[in-house]
């Protein structure tokens, strides 16, 4: 027998693939339902995929080692294998694919139903509190004792524990003799050092850079949220990653803001000598009005240091140059990431050199499989972490059931 530790994606998906391979399977889960997390995604849409995968998406300590599943189950089957679950897909900007439903319910719906025609046996409220191994596996919940002949630690990391990873799998794991790569939120909102109240829900296109020592690390565009803490926003979240990395090794990572990012230098002081000629009366305070947020506008005049009520003709050619560098380099320290309950992954997870590739199966302990964001790997945000759960779980389940 197979036993499946979490029903989240990557384990429903699992599940599927061994029964479908002829493996016989019960899938514990610890909250109520199957499938929490996923009803979260997407904004509860569910991005579950995306038509453009690349290395490059993914992260960790080896990325490549996401190959072997993405290419044994890439988007295309994925698309395919719900397609015959009855889900159509349409595909958004930058790939991203979404259920024509826009229901995350939906996905969660599909493959309930799968596991349940398929007659895998489901255990909801069983939470895997120890595995012991020895001729086979023992697998200990509260009130009972499992005996199972391969087992695959499809848990989760620690992000959003809410909807009931927290962080046991991998405690599972390392007890099981696994190396852990120590976990970080990712996907996740940037505390910044200065926070302006005024600005709190304001949203804007600009290009983010992430800094550290003056060199840049990373950039992304798109729409900005500016909150109490800091910032949100795809471009904030894609570059918490590298900006957790660099909180950890005692940097001192700065972001600057552009929200000019397709204006040259010298496009921009001329698009502002332009406005000061075309509304010389206009409060400095009112300068940006129809361009940029009117609240954003008004705190850039205040933080290049000039007077709110003065007339837009007011401004000199020295002036007008450093506002143009504030709109295009507006500068804050990243003090930190917001935490495991905000954050959309885990960075880091269990050490993929003791994990084979081609099957999902652990190196250290035979018949022990793993499967999702337990592994130490992590991709952007656009329907990559899903992709990764779903063709990982594809072959670990695979792999677990075909060697029975
Ligand atoms: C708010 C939010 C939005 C997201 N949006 C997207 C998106 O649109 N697209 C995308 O690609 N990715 C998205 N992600 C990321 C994606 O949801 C995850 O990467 C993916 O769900 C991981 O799947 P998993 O099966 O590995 O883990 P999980 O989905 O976390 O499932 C693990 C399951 O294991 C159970 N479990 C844990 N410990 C035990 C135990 N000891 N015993 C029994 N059961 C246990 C948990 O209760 C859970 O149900 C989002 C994440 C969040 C938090």
């Amino acid at each position: 027998m197979i036993c499946i530790v979490g029903g989240g994606a990557s384990g429903m998906m699992a599940g599927i693939a061994a029964a479908r391979s002829g493996g016989k399977v019960l899938l514990l889960e610890r909250n109520p339902r199957l499938g929490k997390k996923l009803l979260a995604t997407g904004n509860g849409r569910c991005n579950f995929t995306n038509s453009e995968i690349r290395l490059e998406n993914y992260h960790g300590q080896d990325p490549a080692f996401a190959l072997g599943a993405l290419r044994r189950f890439p988007p295309h089957k994925t698309l395919e294998f719900f397609a015959s679950l009855g889900v159509v897909p349409v595909t958004e900007a930058a790939g991203r694919v979404f259920p024509a439903s826009n229901q995350a319910g939906s996905i969660v719906d599909v493959l309930r139903w799968e596991l349940e025609a398929l007659g895998v046996q489901v255990r909801t409220e069983a939470q895997v509190q120890e595995i012991r191994r020895g001729r086979e596996f023992t697998v200990v919940l509260a009130d009972d004792e499992i005996k199972a002949e391969k087992v695959i630690l499809a848990t989760g990391g620690k992000a959003h524990p809410q909807s009931g990873s927290d962080g046991k799998g991998l405690e599972l794991a390392k007890s099981l003799g696994h190396r852990i790569i120590a976990p970080r939120p990712a996907l996740v909102q940037l505390q910044l050092g200065k926070v302006y109240p005024q600005l709190q829900g304001i949203k804007v296109h600009a290009e983010i850079q992430l800094l550290a020592r003056r060199r840049q690390i990373a950039s992304r565009k798109g729409e900005i949220l500016f909150t109490n803490y800091g910032l949100s926003g795809l471009p904030a979240l894609a570059l918490s990653r590298q900006a957790g990395e660099l909180l950890a090794q005692g940097e001192e990572p700065v972001l600057s803001l552009n929200f000019a990012p397709d204006f040259s230098e010298e496009d921009l002081l001329e698009a502002l000598s332009l406005r000061q000629l075309n509304q010389p009366r206009r409060p400095l305070e009112r300068f940006f009005a129809g361009w940029l947020p009117n609240k954003l506008g008004e705190t850039l005049i205040r933080a290049a240091g000039l007077a709110s009520t003065a007339p837009a003709s007011s401004l000199t050619s020295q002036q007008r140059r450093s506002l143009g560098k504030l709109i295009k380099a507006w500068r804050f320290p990243v003090t930190g990431l917001l935490g495991w309950q905000q954050a959309q992954v885990t960075a880091g997870g269990v050490d993929v050199s003791q994990v084979d590739s081609t099957t999902m199966e652990s190196k250290v302990v035979k018949n022990l499989y793993f499967a999702g964001e337990i592994l130490d790997i992590d991709g952007d945000s656009g329907g990559y972490n899903l992709q990764w759960a779903w063709s990982s779980g594809f072959l670990a389940g695979s792999e677990a059931a075909r060697k029975n």
